[in-house]
């Protein structure tokens, strides 16, 4: 420990951070579109294999017609029907927690390629206050309303990856690391984490954070035994080759400040 640094690292590593967690943040816009083109393809399963006609529905679209686009309403409805039918217990607890709006699902638009993230959001009040932070799912409208029947399962795979770093943060201790889920909520927020840690403490606890939570999807997809994009991590989950093959396929995204962090937790080189 003592050869982490303490100091508050440099307003670049702020931009940075900011930056990555906007485009990290999000599985990659290659492994959704992946997903929903294969979806249609594969027979998935409901835990054992279920005839696709014995499958839950999905909410429909909604288009308003005044303005030629689906309603905000029939999207949230389609992300909360996600959560409210899951195979996982917490995770159907979590949607009864929107009715109270003690958490919350935000559209975005598809920005930086994410189809749904967790952060933790804080209104940008001065001083940050903790007791200001919802925690929220931000959900991309282009995504949430192309999931189909077949792709249900898919979908409720990055909910329960998204899941874990609510759960995380639930568990999160001390301010900072509550803080740590917000940090893409302004400078006020980065500098409450970064004078509690260092940037290579904040790195390992990204890191961590990650391979937990795919470390987990990894495990529901085999039980559930269905094709996903993310099947050639998880032939690795559980050996040896593993943060090796989580550096391999997080492939440069991430806070860049991390990248030494992450080659050097992975026991990798860090590419030209
Ligand atoms: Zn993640």
């Amino acid at each position: 420990m003592s050869r982490m640094r303490k100091s508050v690292p440099s307003r670049s590593d702020y931009a940075g951070w900011q930056m990555a967690l906007a485009i990290t943040i999000a599985s990659a816009l290659a492994v959704l579109m992946l997903v929903l083109s294969q979806g249609a393809k594969k027979s998935l399963g409901w835990g054992t294999q279920v005839p696709q006609s014995d499958l839950p529905q999905l909410p429909a679209v909604v288009i308003d017609p005044a303005t030629g686009g689906p309603t905000d309403l029939s999207l949230i409805l389609r992300a909360e029907f996600l959560f409210a039918n899951h195979p996982d217990p917490e995770i159907r607890a979590i949607a009864a927690l929107f009715k109270t709006m003690s958490v919350q699902i935000h559209l975005i638009d598809a920005s930086q390629g994410a189809a749904m993230y967790f952060l933790a959001f804080h209104d940008g009040g001065v001083p940050p206050d903790l007791r200001s932070l919802i925690p929220v799912f931000r959900v991309d409208r282009k995504w949430i309303a192309s999931v189909s029947l077949a792709q249900i399962r898919n979908a409720m795979l990055i909910i329960t990856h998204e899941c874990e770093h609510y759960k995380q943060w639930r568990r999160a201790t001390t301010t900072a690391e509550k803080f740590f889920f917000a940090m893409n909520s302004g400078q006020e927020v980065a500098r409450i984490v970064f004078e509690a840690m260092s940037v290579e403490q904040a790195c390992t606890m990204w890191w961590k954070n990650e391979s937990a939570a795919y470390l987990h999807q990894c495990h529901v997809l085999h039980e559930w035994g269905i094709t996903d994009v993310i099947e050639s991590l998880c032939e690795r989950a559980d050996t040896a080759l593993w943060n090796s093959a989580l550096f391999d396929h997080l492939n440069g995204r991430g806070p860049p400040p991390c990248q030494p962090t992450f080659a050097r937790l992975a026991d990798r080189e860090l590419p030209e």
